[in-house]
């Protein structure tokens, strides 16, 4: 595995893969890599001839008050797990490198920005857009990977590659979950040990839902209205928001005859924790 810092040898050697007719997966991350990361390095080497990671804590996507400065950096860890699943190249851009001086342009995916992840964090889906779309171009791959865990993300770079014509297949990967069935996330390392239990809410307002939906309850306020009651029950929580959405446009839904998103974010203590499930259509 190939270990670059700059932009330019990163277009370099990713050409070099493209011109040979190899495809190209990418797995773009903010490193502290675990099993969720892994999940989409394997399906990357799995479906691609050559693979590339990043390894990049975006300050773009990071409010004034988020954990910008105490997110985990594992870089040594991630390189050794990395090489072990046979990526090819790991680039890790220092801050100048992405972004020069005087750098002032931004993607902005209008409407999807602003709903769930968006609302509670504004800004955020500007910056996570800006830094997938400069890395889409340094990379140019045929297929990029990404984890439903982040659903909202997930609508929103869809969308971004729709409207601006990028050349790139999304790939979008199961969530990965503990045993106990903690969507595994780099955040979770700050979690103490009771804060980890307490975590397990999340999945339970989900599976709460999903429940009942198998036993027939079709009324979106209901719905809504279980899922949040589970948070509430539980002292530790506090609700950032609790939705049932479209998707794709990740609007309210009115019924569940085309499916629909179930996603939840909570606050642990001072850890923002998110999660959701996907309804199938009945
Ligand atoms: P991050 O490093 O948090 O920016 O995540 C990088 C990629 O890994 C994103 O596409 C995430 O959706 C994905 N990811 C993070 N956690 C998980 C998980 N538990 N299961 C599957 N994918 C994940």
């Amino acid at each position: 595995m190939k270990l670059i810092h700059s932009v330019a040898d990163m277009k370099v050697r990713c050409r070099e893969i493209s011109r040979t007719g190899k495809t190209l997966g990418f797995v773009p991350t903010m490193g502290a890599l675990h099993d969720g990361h892994a999940s989409l390095v394997r399906a990357s080497t799995g479906q691609c001839e050559a693979t590339a990671v990043s390894i990049f804590v975006n300050p773009l996507q990071f409010g004034p008050d988020e954990d910008l400065a105490k997110y985990p950096r594992t870089l040594e860890r991630d390189g050794e797990m990395l090489e072990a699943l046979g990526a090819d190249l790991l680039f890790v851009p220092t801050m100048e490198e992405m972004y020069p001086a005087g750098a002032t342009t931004h993607v902005e995916v209008g409407g999807l920005s602003e709903r769930l992840d968006g609302l509670s964090r504004p800004g955020h889906f500007r910056g996570v857009a800006t830094v997938v779309a400069k890395l889409f171009e340094i990379v140019r791959p045929d297929r990029a990977f990404f984890g439903q865990k982040d659903a909202a993300q997930v609508a929103v770079l869809r969308r971004m590659v729709r409207d601006l014509d990028m050349d790139v297949e999304l790939v979008v990967c199961p969530i990965v979950r503990e045993a106990d069935g903690l969507a595994m996330s780099s955040r979770n390392a700050y979690l103490n040990e009771n804060e980890r239990k307490h975590a397990l809410v999340l999945q339970r307002a989900l599976l709460r839902v999903l429940h009942d939906t198998d036993q027939g309850e079709r009324d979106i306020g209901k719905l809504m209205a279980t899922g949040e009651g589970v948070i509430a029950e539980e002292p530790a929580a506090r609700l950032d928001y609790f939705a049932i959405v479209d998707p794709d446009s990740l609007e309210p839904v009115s019924d569940l005859s085309r499916g629909a998103l179930v996603a939840v974010a909570v606050f642990i203590g001072t850890t923002r924790l998110i999660d959701n499930l996907l309804l199938g259509p009945r």
